[in-house]
């Protein structure tokens, strides 16, 4: 079977070179072992790197025909590189995998990817045993972060990134969904297909810092919820239809107080609490609503999710 491996980059020059040896010494082994093609080639997608990395792949395209490279016109964010190198690459493999530039994943599991292929999987998921190597903060906003989507009814791989292999008859799969949001995560359960997982052990970052700031890992989760489910917006009909309820009690019990005990109701303080507490509500509410309208503005104008500068 002839193997891709696709690799989205945003300023790893500090990593490339030795991701790019090891992951070299592996395909010649997986090759000299008869697992793959000699053909199988390793695409990196460099994301609107502001450093050398263009200038690092370019250079090892040179020098061994294992690799290929494509560059995005601008930084489109890693979903969007992940999507651009398998859309790209499709039709050149039997099965790519996808998977980061730092080497925080055992690159030996492509070996295992690789035997579950040739078992008859179409879809194989890197599962972490155990995220000891993350910082307690980013293993505990993970862990609310699944317990979130559970509730809301999502479909994902637990402890699972984006390291992955797809066959071809997935990834042509994969290419129906047009979605710019993109969760790849949530999307892949979806395609359906003899799917397994084999589990790792995650390393730290072999060099140079995370691209995904708090910032950014907060966007990325709003898209993990709020492309896939709509029970946010659910929730709130609920809440308001409690509130109405409870606002009917109010009336009935302000009018029994009015006009059968004739006190007249001091009430300040109710008022002030109930005006603060609706108005938090609603400014929620329309947030969580803004979300989809939001997204669905952005679905509706259907632009790429990438532009390819160059290709080699
Ligand atoms: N990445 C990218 N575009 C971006 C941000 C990140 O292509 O805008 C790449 C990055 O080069 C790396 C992968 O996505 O190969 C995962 O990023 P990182 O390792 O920084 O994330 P973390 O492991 O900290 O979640
Ligand atoms: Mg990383």
């Amino acid at each position: 079977m002839k193997l891709g491996i696709v690799i989205p980059c945003y300023n790893e020059e500090e990593t490339l070179p030795e991701t790019s040896k090891r992951l070299e010494v592996l395909l010649d082994e997986m090759i000299a072992a008869g697992s793959i093609d000699k053909e199988s080639f390793i695409c990196y997608v460099d994301d609107g790197s502001t450093d050398s990395t263009w200038e690092y792949i370019e250079k090892f395209q040179k020098e061994s025909n294992h690799f290929k490279g494509i560059k995005l016109s601008r930084n489109f964010g890693h979903q969007n590189a992940l999507i651009a190198g398998l859309m790209q690459l499709k039709n050149d493999a039997d099965a790519l995998v996808s998977m980061d530039a730092d080497l925080q994943d055992d690159i030996t599991l492509i070996k295992k990817f690789v035997e579950k292929y040739t078992e008859g999987y179409d879809v194989v998921y890197g599962v972490r045993e155990d995220r000891r190597t993350d910082s307690k903060f980013k293993r505990d906003t993970a862990g609310f972060f699944y317990k979130l989507q559970y509730f809301m009814g999502i479909e994902t791989v637990q402890n699972h990134a984006d390291y992955r292999l797809l066959s071809q008859k997935a990834l042509s799969a994969l290419a129906e969904f047009k979605e710019i949001n993109l969760f790849l995560r949530g999307i892949v359960p979806m395609l359906g297909f003899r799917s397994c997982s084999v589990y790792y052990t995650r390393a730290e970052r072999f060099a140079g810092e995370t691209k995904y700031p708090l910032k950014k890992m907060f966007l990325f989760a709003l898209d993990g919820i709020a492309s896939f489910s709509v029970r946010p917006l659910r929730l709130i009909t609920v809440i308001g239809f409690f509130l109405f309820i409870l606002s009917l009690l109010g009336i009935l019990w302000v009018v029994f107080e009015k006009f059968i005990l004739g006190n007249a109701v001091q009430g300040w303080a109710s008022t002030m609490v109930s005006i603060y507490f609706i108005g938090g509500i609603q400014v929620m509410s329309l947030g969580i609503i803004g979300e989809y309208v939001g997204r669905a503005f952005q679905e509706s104008k259907g632009r790429p999710r990438y532009i390819i500068d160059k290709e080699i």
